[in-house]
């Protein structure tokens, strides 16, 4: 694409040091070939991004002769590269699904029984803001909380907060990436962010940790891991489970599972003891790297070997290859880390790695993204809560950061530190995000409303008082997506075709509920294209601009210590912390430390989950192009153990876990790539919800075989790797 068309819009201070430098202003891509507007008969081409996952990739919508075609990659996108993943390709089956809500729902029988009536948008919003006047008047704002996932979550978290609620919680940190922003935060001062700044294109070394790149089909990742591969750097996979990125290995070290961290300790004595690690990098910006010296010294890879079942041979070789690489030493951070309870320090073991390889802030390892800078919109300041949130009392998980889902529910269910009485839950199916369903469904008992908003119904709707439901993303507006990248960018979602039915984008929905809650001064524009320009405008761009190009980008920021960066570390030392003495000051071991995780009861199998390249979450199942791909999910079982029990590829089994809990019937992939100690199934599958017809009862639920869960002491994420399962064959 000819790029010579550069026009500024905007200085702005928040891109980054170098950026200010360099100018400070967006820049309008020019001459958009997939730009909105008909450029052949009956053809018209919108440019949007993709919401099938959180990536936030942005794409092309083609519509042709009114009806909606196809969604591929914006040609200019910086995350996608002009590719979506299967997923996106696949979004279009989103506003097809047959199994979409159409109309907002009231109940009409007990909970969770799933019978409605169909009622307006009025009534629906009239009901809901009704009950919220009644728990403010009963037990105050605070004792209504939101549960949310993603970018569409905006206005109903600004609902909210006017309200007078903090208590706003997201899966995705509790459940998901907690562990790690928080590991890395006490390592090097700040977290990690998303999409995570890992240099993979220009990695020499890339060592993955139980990350399932190629199979958690993040856009950008994967598309870099295949550079990576193809420019021939070394992979290096540890795993319980022979994964897509471990068929790509140089090194495959099929770990017992929950020994993670005593593979990172023997890792960081060798490579420490033979004077590997990056001494000028260290002695410039480590701090206690003696007592950390000492702290490691111990765990030498024989002392491992027992614990992990990785031979000392191969951890010292690894160990050498990696500091081979250095500083292009990538050991990834991971997303998806809530695994054993211990999770923060163990992900703060992969920092320290990544520390002595002196990869943060250095080509080829974690580069220092740039922040393009949009004001928010100018709303009144929101009334400030008296009890303050109610997710975390006295600071009990002292390191987190971000609200924690399973405190709010936990409250719920005790009424400590106050009660909570209303949960509104905006697309996410907390029935599956949730370990332990019978604490959700305990929760859920004492509340006097609960409001489920989302595009398709889902378990958590079926047990919902009301059912609102969204126009999806290719229906609607949502708020600015202001990318934080190594090309940073701001791009705008907007319709491409009209909702089917009776459904409505969540700025409306939002703002319809503050009107009728008398939050009239929070919702000064009418529409969202006045919130939008309004933000636009403030930062030097238009709407009209972002409607036909997309997007538009902030000048590239320098990413490397080595290119200009000015190496910064918000810990209490002002350095990367080897040694942090917040924690031990906090009662937590300053270095990480290995316990060897519980085993499971004689005769059981440690039950791993993870995704599948063409499903997001438990979201996607009735997407007619997705399941067509895949519609249900399979047991994978080490081939040794199926030929004992007598199974075959195709058998079902029931999976029975140490709880008593008994699964629907899976199909058994027997495979030598899983250790016989654990069997893995993808996760979303097993739906119970009779909303959603073509997913019901298609393939196992993890979800309800996650009964139990280990708290992580520093940041209360729920470590769900702790569950085992027997194998039921059915008669
Ligand atoms: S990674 Fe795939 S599903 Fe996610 S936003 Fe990008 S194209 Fe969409």
């Amino acid at each position: 694409m000819n790029r010579v068309s550069r026009r500024r819009f905007l200085k702005i201070a928040g891109v980054g040091a170098g950026a200010a430098a360099a100018g400070s202003s967006f820049t309008a891509l020019p001459g958009l070939r997939a730009a909105a507007g008909p450029s052949e008969k009956g053809i018209r081409r919108v440019p949007t991004f993709c919401d099938i996952c959180f990536w936030k990739c942005n794409a092309i919508a083609t519509v042709r002769d009114g009806v909606l075609w196809k969604v591929e990659g914006h040609p200019d996108d910086p995350l996608s590269q002009g590719r979506l993943c299967p997923r996106g390709t696949g979004g279009v089956g989103a506003y097809f699904d047959s199994d979409r809500l159409r109309a907002p729902l009231l109940r009409a029988s007990v909970r969770g029984e799933e019978r409605w009536t169909e009622v307006t948008w009025d009534e629906a919003l009239g009901h809901v803001a009704e009950k919220m006047q009644k728990i403010k008047a009963e037990y105050g704002p605070e004792a209504v909380a939101l549960f949310s996932h993603g970018v569409g979550g905006t206005f109903l978290k600004h609902t909210l907060k006017a309200y007078g609620s903090p208590n706003i919680s997201a899966p995705s940190f509790a459940q998901c990436r907690g562990p790690r922003d928080v590991g890395f935060e006490l390592t090097f001062g700040d977290p990690v962010g998303s999409p995570e700044p890992t240099d993979i294109r220009n990695a020499r070394c890339l060592v993955l940790v139980g990350s399932h790149i190629g199979e958690n089909m993040h856009n950008t990742q994967v598309q870099e891991f295949a550079d990576a591969v193809g420019s021939g750097a070394s992979i290096i996979v540890v795993d319980p489970r022979f994964s897509v990125a471990a068929s790509k290995a140089k090194h495959f070290l099929p770990i017992k599972p929950g020994t993670d961290i005593a593979l990172l300790l023997a890792w960081m004595n060798v490579i420490v003891d033979e004077e590997l690690y990056d001494k000028e990098y260290v002695e410039s910006y480590g701090f206690g790297f003696d007592a950390f010296k000492a702290e490691v010294a111990p765990f030498t890879p024989e002392w491992a070997y027992p614990e992990t079942g990785i031979e000392p041979a191969l951890i010292r070789e690894t160990a050498r290859e990696m500091a081979r690489h250095r500083p292009a030493t990538l050991i990834h951070p991971g997303r998806h880390g809530t695994w054993y309870g211990n999770d923060t320090q163990r992900i703060r073991a992969i920092a320290l790695l990544n520390a002595l390889m002196g990869s943060w802030g250095r080509k080829g390892g974690i580069y220092r993204p740039g922040h393009p800078s949009v004001p928010a919109y100018p709303y009144p300041p929101y009334p400030k809560s008296e009890k303050g949130t109610v997710d975390n009392p006295d600071h009990r998980y002292p390191f987190a950061s971000e609200a924690l889902t399973t405190g709010v529910r936990e409250a719920t269910i005790t009424g400590e530190p106050y009660p909570v009485k209303g949960w509104l839950v905006y697309a996410t199916n907390l029935i599956k995000t949730l370990p332990g369903q019978d604490e959700t469904i305990k929760a859920i008992q004492n509340l006097d409303l609960l409001v489920v908003v989302d595009v398709i119904g889902s378990e958590i709707a079926g047990w919902a008082d009301v059912v609102l439901p969204e126009s999806t993303y290719l229906e609607r507006y949502d708020d600015l997506n202001v990318q934080t990248f190594r090309d940073p960018f701001v791009a705008l979602r907007q319709p491409v075709v009209e909702s089917p039915h009776d459904q409505k984008p969540n700025w409306w929905i939002a703002r319809e509920l503050g009107l009728k809650l008398g939050l009239e001064r929070y919702y000064p524009w009418k529409d969202i294209e006045e919130y939008l320009s309004h933000r636009l405008e403030a930062a030097g761009m238009s709407l009209a601009t972002l409607k036909e190009k997309g997007l538009v980008r902030a000048p590239k920021p320098p990413l490397y210590y080595e290119d200009g960066v000015v190496p910064e570390f918000f810990t209490p030392s002002g350095k990367i912390e080897f040694y942090s003495v917040q924690l031990k000051d906090a009662g937590f071991d300053p270095v990480p430390r290995h316990t060897p995780p519980e085993p499971g009861p004689p005769g059981s199998f440690r039950l791993l989950y993870g995704r599948a390249p063409v499903h997001s979450f438990s979201r996607t199942q009735t997407n007619p192009v997705l399941s067509q791909a895949m519609d249900e999910n399979e047991i994978w079982v080490n081939t040794d153990v199926a030929t004992r029990f007598g199974l075959k590829g195709g058998d079902r089994v029931r999976l029975k876990n140490q709880d008593g809990v008994v699964s629907d019937p899976i199909k058994v992939r027997p495979t030598q790539a899983i250790r016989p100690d654990c069997v893995y199934m993808v996760h979303g599958f097993g739906h119970s919800s009779k909303m959603l017809k073509k997913a019901y009862r298609k393939g196992a639920s993890d979800s309800q075989l996650i009964t139990r869960y280990a708290t992580d002491p520093l940041m209360g994420g729920t470590g769900m790797n702790i569950n085992f399962v027997t194998l039921e064959q059915e008669a």
